[in-house]
């Protein structure tokens, strides 16, 4: 048990984190580990069938969260004393009523659609789909599935919905105007922005692998401070939604970072909405439920630190391999749509690369994940280790960037350059 305990890594695990247990073959949390490792252990034992019943995965999520926020608190009360007022205006609209209305307006929009009553209504805004963007950029067949609605309603409505958002054949120069306008969130380094094209772009997915300290959870930290900064510093004054897969979201670095930046803190925390992932169907369900939030809250970034590592730890050995591919591309086309739905959103991602390139794929330097991700993702950034604090990226695929190289470095307030 001590042994599976220290396999990640050979690093002491903390409380709350999750780390892959080798002997039973899944993601623990610590917390419950005891429990729900001798559990099953047990059943391995006697050969029984896994009842997945069986592992207490509520009580376990309840009891890490409850960690994390406790962490919080104290975090906050400590620093809370005499901090000064914020000196930046942030340009986040917090106002709630203000989010009610634009969440409204895109309901109005599904409520005119021809043939559209209250029942459809419902199960559209049931399963989700609550703007005519999340309905035209739908496969039939996941709105079909997800809302309980019938064929020929479902191609109704699709067809209506491009139709009044204007989707079909565009002019070269109408895609050229559009892009013209994509904003970038700054990564907090000039000389990564430049490779980059000027930052982090919206309506992209855009991935950062590496090995283990290269800087990949950095950069996700610096990006969710930085997309709510002024629009003149390098944000978009929004909100940030997180996806921890790893347990490795430090408040503590949001905090250091903030303060870099002489921004306030407790703002800038309370708008970086956080969903820990528990596995991978937890991760899958946290991507489709954001669809519900980003236009009510704001949101312009999502972060999903790791992407593939749950996928990894779940699906083990060759036979599981098209399986996972599977469940991985479609988790990436989630991602890929909530782009098209939402043009000004940024979706960023991060993917280790394998250390043991006999399990997965030829080339060491390959992230997991295989070609699924390589093509799914628009920008790709190779991460890996220079002298000291310095990390060098070089930007390996994207379809109108260079490849280039630039050096960063990570100092307690953050990515510099
Ligand atoms: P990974 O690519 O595995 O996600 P991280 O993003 O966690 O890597 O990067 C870890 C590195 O970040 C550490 O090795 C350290 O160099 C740097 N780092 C983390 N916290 C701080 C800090 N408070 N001050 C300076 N550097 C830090
Ligand atoms: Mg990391």
């Amino acid at each position: 048990m001590a042994k599976a305990v220290e396999a990640k890594n050979g690093s002491k695990v903390e409380m709350g984190e999750a780390y892959y247990c080798p002997e039973c073959k899944r993601t623990h949390t610590k917390g419950k580990i005891y429990k729900d490792h001798f559990k099953y252990a047990q059943l391995e034992e006697t050969g029984e069938e896994m009842n997945e019943d069986a592992y207490d995965d509520e009580t376990e999520l309840m009891e890490a969260f409850n960690e994390l926020e406790e962490k919080e608190n104290i975090l906050e009360d400590e620093e809370n004393i005499d901090k000064i007022e914020p000196q930046i205006d942030q340009g986040i609209d917090n106002d709630e009523e203000d989010d009610e209305i634009s969440k409204n307006n895109c309901v109005n929009a599904v409520k005119k659609l021809p043939g559209v009553g209250e029942a459809t209504l419902n199960k559209l805004i049931k399963a989700g789909f609550n703007s005519l963007e999340s309905i035209a950029y739908t496969p039939p067949s996941i709105i079909k599935e997800e809302s309980g609605l019938g064929d020929k309603t479902t191609e109704k409505l699709i067809k209506a919905s491009m139709e009044q958002l204007g989707i079909g054949f565009k002019s070269a120069d109408a895609i050229w105007e559009h892009r013209k306008n994509i904003a970038r969130v700054t990564t907090g380094s000039q000389e990564l922005d430049d490779v980059l094209g000027g930052g982090v772009e919206t309506g992209s997915v855009i991935e950062f692998f590496g090995e283990f300290r290269t800087g990949k959870t950095q950069i996700m930290h610096q990006l969710c401070v930085n997309v709510q900064l002024p629009k003149e510093k390098g944000g978009l004054e929004a909100r940030a939604l997180y996806i921890d897969t790893e347990g490795t979201f430090r408040p503590e670095r949001i905090i250091q970072m903030s303060e870099g930046l002489d921004l306030d803190y407790k703002n800038v925390l309370k708008n970086i909405v956080f969903g820990r992932a528990y596995n991978s169907d937890h991760q899958i369900l946290l991507i489709k439920e954001a669809t519900n939030i980003i236009k009510e809250k704001n949101i312009k970034l999502i972060v999903i630190d790791s992407l593939i590592g749950h996928f990894r730890s779940e699906y083990i050995g060759r036979g599981t391999l098209a399986s996972r591919q599977q469940t991985i591309n479609t988790h990436l086309h989630d991602l890929l749509r909530l782009c098209d739905i939402y043009p000004d959103l940024s979706v960023v991602v991060t993917n280790q690369v394998s250390a043991k390139p006999d399990v997965f794929y030829g080339n060491p330097l390959t992230a997991t994940g295989g070609n699924i991700v390589a093509h799914g993702s628009t920008i790709r950034v190779y991460l890996r280790k220079g002298k000291g604090e310095q990390r060098i990226a070089k930007v390996v695929d994207a379809p109108h960037l260079p490849e280039a190289e630039a050096v960063f470095s990570i100092t307690e307030n953050g990515i510099s350059d």
